[in-house]
């Protein structure tokens, strides 16, 4: 596939497109025109569904030392209008997947009401969960979210729910029972940031959860948004556990290339801000409006991506970006190349 429209920004590398852009504020106008070659790459085929990341709340039960939203100035934000959001859920084109998170999304009251009104809408419905909330309220989301329930990722933080034996040994039991609860068409997955203290547990964590046939998955640590500086042996340590959300990579950077996000995927907040995803609303750009009101608009393909770093697994895994990311970014691309160098897309 190489349609590149003539006139549209395709082999512009990122500091070029930001350059014309504040020359001519027309060339990037959003939404934007489709490029299906840029970067020396093609886009990867229209993806069947869309998703969404949608941060339902900020509030969450646990303070991680780690986390990205410690320095939010409002940690107890839900979202308010149920209702609204599910009728704007009901105008997206086509079959999406909502992948909601927070904060902690089973703090908010009414998540078993949202996820019931997507799947009779017939979206499909995702969570990510610190994982603490009873057994009681998960087996209550399993039932409003049914046949609908795609994803169910479970982070684990070993400062709250591995501190001793005892407390890991209860969430790798809480792991099993959810799985075992599950469709056949869902799946499950634990999740583990990469922290310095945790570096030296993570293989076990790997062999503890892949007994007890369980998906692990690392995730870079990032401080001030930017993944931190691992040496080459941790970074080899984090490859060899299959790198971030088992990407292959650590840190992608597939700028200049053709991605999808904007069109089939979008990130989205309590209030309704959505953005192409999560570095567009990182550095403010790429805002697609507010997806209560009639101004929200969709683009209408695949664009160049604009960020050096890409942390975006949900889109990466869907297969919107394109099969190879062009380079691991700046920091973590000091060490050897492996020989499985890329993304897999499915
Ligand atoms: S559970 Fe997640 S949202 Fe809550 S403090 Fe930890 S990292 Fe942050
Ligand atoms: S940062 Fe990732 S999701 Fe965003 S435009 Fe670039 S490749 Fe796509």
């Amino acid at each position: 596939m190489s349609n590149q429209l003539s006139g549209a920004p395709g082999n512009l590398s990122p500091i070029r497109i930001e350059r014309a852009e504040k020359r001519d504020k027309s060339l990037l106008p959003w939404p934007p025109r489709p490029v299906y070659h840029s970067g020396g790459t093609d886009a990867p085929r229209r993806p069947a569904a869309g998703a969404v990341t949608w941060n339902i709340t900020t509030a969450c039960n646990y303070r991680c030392s780690y986390c990205t939203q410690q320095f939010l100035e409002d940690r107890k934000r839900l979202l308010k209008d149920a209702t609204a959001f599910i009728a704007a859920f009901s105008r997206l084109p086509g079959r999406w997947e909502i992948k909601m998170s927070g904060g902690e999304p089973f703090t908010h009251p009414a998540l078993c009401e949202i996820a019931e009104g997507l799947r009779r809408q017939n979206h499909l419905v995702s969570v990510v969960t610190n994982f603490s909330a009873s057994r009681e309220r998960l087996k209550a989301f399993l039932d409003a979210s049914g046949s609908s329930l795609r994803v169910f990722s479970a982070s684990f933080h070993a400062e709250y729910a591995g501190r001793n034996n005892q407390e890991f040994t209860a969430f790798v039991e809480k792991c099993r029972w959810m799985a075992g609860h599950l469709d056949a068409e869902a799946s499950f997955n634990v999740t583990c940031v990469a922290t310095r203290d945790n570096l030296a547990q993570l293989t076990d964590y790997a062999e503890t959860f892949a007994r007890a046939g369980v998906t692990f998955k690392v995730q870079p640590e990032k401080r001030d948004r930017e993944v931190i500086e691992y040496t080459d042996e941790e970074q080899e340590l984090l490859l060899s556990l299959g790198g971030h959300n088992m990407t292959g990579v650590i840190a992608p950077d597939f700028s200049g290339q053709p991605c999808w996000a904007g069109a089939l995927y979008f990130t989205l907040d309590d209030r309704g801000h959505a953005w192409r995803c999560y570095p567009a609303r990182r550095f403010r750009r790429q805002y697609l409006g507010n997806f209560l009101s009639p101004d929200f608009r969709l683009a209408r393909g695949p664009t160049p991506c604009l960020y050096s770093y890409c942390n975006c697994t949900v889109p990466i895994e869907r297969g919107m970006t394109p099969g190879t990311c062009a380079r691991e970014m700046e920091h973590t691309s000091n060490w050897k190349r492996p020989a499985r160098w890329g993304v897999t897309t499915k």
